[in-house]
């Protein structure tokens, strides 16, 4: 029979009477809640406070009994926690027996943990200690009650298992496997002793200053167990409702672990038991439900409990007992790394971020670090169909297993890529070279253009960034003109950047205006034009309706040829389109290709026209020894695969849209937004310090990445005056993340505004 079933019924008028007339108090009487027993809070005319307890009769009297001592002995040995006293009854007795077993405990002030919140790392600590200490003096403890089978008991695991079917089909899907993983754990490999076994959030209580533990209550679940279940079932419920339960687990766990070393068998069943202590927990909920369906305690941390398995079902597998585990090493590792970073890695190399991040796990549009936090990724567009997808992992160990090798051989993986690849462009682009970045990329697309013209010279537009080799830094202005820069060389023709924001032309014709300038210097006879489909490193600038159709034609028209720079902006961002050259109706001569192809795998790929490549073969080889191998094409074949598959380009159209009708409408409400611009899932977001006279507000939009950082939202900056926040995500980014990024932004964005005096 269900334990609820029998639980003691008593009113609080009740409850009064029996303290009269066992306890000789005269007290009101109020209920606390309950599992099954009874409560209630006593308050006396003095002021003075109780608990009488009233236990359920299919309790056996030897269970209060451990209960009785084990408050006595944590009481003469932790007396760091107040511990509540037993009061005798008026015949001298700790429990009375009737049709009820009747206890009296002294009060202890406090609040629940569960009403706590935020909680601050110290006070996370001091619960890790406060069971720490607790386990300490348990683990010489002994009683012969406690050797008892007892369905909350995690080494009890099985008896949940018959309520599983009272769960709905999804749901059993997230509890039933973590049952079978208690299954797995080496039990007797655990130190064993009796255990509190109780930590929830309404059992801890709080200082009222909310920063530190001053008791645990309730001791109704007492049993000789694994000890590391104490701190398991603190977890479980530690991580209900926080924004980075893993964080917060860690933070319990590292101060437990300080004051009572975990051995690693401890350590590694840590998230395993806190995960499965849930799934009990909703287990039971069903089951309780079923025999009781009016109380409502039972109800109290099943709902967030679902949240929280679904939350912790959607992060990577081995990330939390990972950082679990990092919690209970020595020294920061960040620190560690950073000063091996600064010894032995080149110092041009940057970090991002104000603290840098260390980050170990990724998985579709979320990273994860070190500490337990996760963070919505708005920026990393080289993981295209999202972090470690198990599709293009997969497809590049079954061919890094089978073959790789350089590409002079016949490979179909190699052709068939090369098929795929052209299929999704207008010909005549047919021709394909694979290489290994978007730099080598942009190096043999100008060696082409220039083979194929015979000329040098090579046009583009202010701020643009094309590449790391020498010859690329040479036609960056982003890089010749930045720190550093040894300025353009007189081979290089900048026609100014085509942004309608800050530039110099606006209106209807600016694409026109700006092409203009595009066939002035493609008149000086120049090899290629160069140019992004949407300029990235300049500033997420959208580029002017007409633009690239009137430079293209005016290049052309003077021999030159017109060179797409698709490393940022290819493979479905646009959302419209699959190229974003395809928003500005034109095709080039050739389109060059990187971050996304390989969804972090280190490809590139050039593609174009029948005629140039013949030019190009002029006797001397292009061999590229890694460019084209048989796992790269595997793995971009599964980019493309999964492109189509889960309907990505439509979903950039989709959450691209909805995401920058949610920024423009933040842009009516905070000043420092200058302009929201963007295709698909290429937006940007320009910080002006005053909306007329559009001064580009860059120490601002660092600041906004930090507080956004800290909030779990990645972003960086980008544009001449480094003032635009760039976006462009895992291309499987949701509605729902537009909806957290906007509305963490908005508040982030007030912050500011208030801490300027501005809001
Ligand atoms: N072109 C553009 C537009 C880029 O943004 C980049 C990289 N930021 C490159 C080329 C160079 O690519 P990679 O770093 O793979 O060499």
């Amino acid at each position: 029979m269900a334990l609820v079933e029998t639980a003691p019924r008593l009113t609080p008028a009740d409850a009064a009477r029996l303290a009269a007339e066992l306890y000789g108090l005269d007290a009101a009487a109020v209920e606390l809640p309950s599992e099954r027993d009874q409560n209630f809070q006593l308050r006396d005319a003095s002021g003075a406070q109780y608990v009488l307890k009233i236990a359920n009769s299919q309790e056996r009297r030897a269970v209060l009994e451990l209960q009785n001592q084990a408050l006595g002995w944590l009481a003469g040995r932790v007396p760091e926690l107040a511990w509540p006293r037993l009061v005798a009854s008026r015949a001298g007795r700790e429990i009375e027996e009737g049709r009820h077993f009747v206890r009296l405990l002294t009060w202890v002030d406090g609040v629940c943990l569960a009403q706590v919140r935020p909680r601050s790392p110290r006070l996370l600590a001091s619960l890790g200690r406060a069971l720490a200490l607790t386990d300490n003096a348990l683990e010489t403890f002994s009683h012969e009650a406690a050797q008892r089978v007892f369905h909350w008991d995690l080494q009890r695991y099985e008896m949940a298992r018959p309520h599983l079917d009272l769960l709905p089909a999804e749901r059993r899907a997230l509890a039933e496997p973590l049952l079978d993983a208690c299954g797995r754990l080496d039990w007797n490999g655990l130190r064993h002793s009796v255990i509190y076994g109780d930590a929830n959030d309404y059992n801890v209580l709080v200082d009222a200053a909310s920063t530190r533990v001053v008791s645990l209550l309730d001791f109704g679940d007492m049993v000789h167990s694994a000890t590391v279940c104490d701190l398991a079932i603190a977890l479980a419920y530690v991580m209900l409702g926080e924004r980075d339960p893993i964080a917060a687990a860690a933070q319990v766990t590292a101060a437990y672990h300080r004051e009572r070393p975990l051995t690693e068998a401890e350590i590694g069943a840590l998230y395993p038991l806190a995960r499965a202590r849930l799934a009990l927990s909703v287990c039971y909920a069903a089951w309780q439900k079923q025999a009781a369906p009016d109380n409502d305690y039972l109800n109290i941390s099943n709902s967030p409990a679902w949240t929280l398995l679904e939350r912790l079902s959607g992060m990577p597998k081995d990330w939390p007992g990972e950082v679990l585990e990092r919690a209970c090493r020595d020294g920061s590792t960040e620190e560690q790394l950073l000063a091996e970073r600064r010894a032995r890695v080149g110092p041009s190399l940057s970090l991002s971020y104000d603290r840098p991040l260390h980050i170990t796990h990724g998985w579709k549009q979320h990273l994860y670090d070190a500490g337990g936090r996760a963070y919505l990724d708005c920026v990393n567009n080289v993981t295209h169909v999202g972090h470690g997808h198990p599709r293009v992992v997969e497809a590049a160990a079954r061919q890094m297993a089978r073959l790789n090798t350089n590409t002079r051989y016949l490979n179909e993986g190699l052709t068939e890529y090369a098929a795929r690849l052209t299929s999704t462009l207008p010909e005549p682009l047919s021709v394909v070279y694979l290489v290994c970045s978007g730099s080598e990329a942009n190096e043999l697309a100008l060696r082409l253009a220039r083979a194929h013209t015979g000329r040098q010279d090579i046009v583009v537009v202010d701020a643009a960034y094309h590449g790391n080799t020498s010859t690329l830094i040479d036609i960056s202005p982003y890089k010749f003109n930045g720190r550093g820069g040894r300025g353009q060389p007189p081979w290089v023709h900048m026609a100014p950047l085509p942004d309608v924001y800050r530039g110099r032309y606006g209106g209807a014709d600016a694409g026109s205006r700006y092409a203009g300038h595009v066939a002035e210097a493609a008149r000086k006879g120049v090899a290629a034009f160069i140019c992004e489909s949407a300029v990235g490193c300049g500033g997420q600038t959208i580029l002017p309706a007409g633009f690239l159709r009137e430079a293209f034609a005016a290049v052309r028209a003077a021999g030159g040829v017109c060179i797409s720079d698709e490393v940022q902006t290819g493979f479905g961002r646009a959302g419209s389109d699959f190229w974003m050259f395809q928003t500005q109706g034109v095709a080039p001569d050739i389109v060059t290709m990187g971050k996304p192809i390989g969804n972090g795998h280190p490809m590139g790929a050039v593609v174009t026209t029948p005629e140039i490549a013949a030019r190009f073969a002029n006797g001397m080889e292009y061999f590229n020894t890694f460019g084209g191998n048989p796992v790269s094409c595997a793995v971009g074949l599964a980019v493309l695969d999964i492109l189509r598959d889960e309907r990505l380009q439509e979903n950039a159209l989709d959450v691209g849209g909805y995401l920058m009708d949610g920024l423009r409408e933040l842009s009516g409400r905070h000043r420092l937004i200058g302009d929201v611009r963007g295709l698909g899932l290429f937006v940007g977001i320009e910080l002006v310090r005053d909306l007329a006279t559009r001064e580009p507000a860059g120490d601002e939009a660092t600041e906004l990445v930090n507080r956004m950082k800290d909030r779990g939202i990645l972003l960086s900056t980008d544009g001449p005056f480094h003032n635009v926040i760039k976006i462009k995500p895992p291309m499987v980014f949701s509605r729902a993340d537009a909806d957290l990024l906007v509305g963490q932004m908005a508040e982030a964005l007030g912050e500011m505004e208030r801490a300027d005096g501005s809001g």
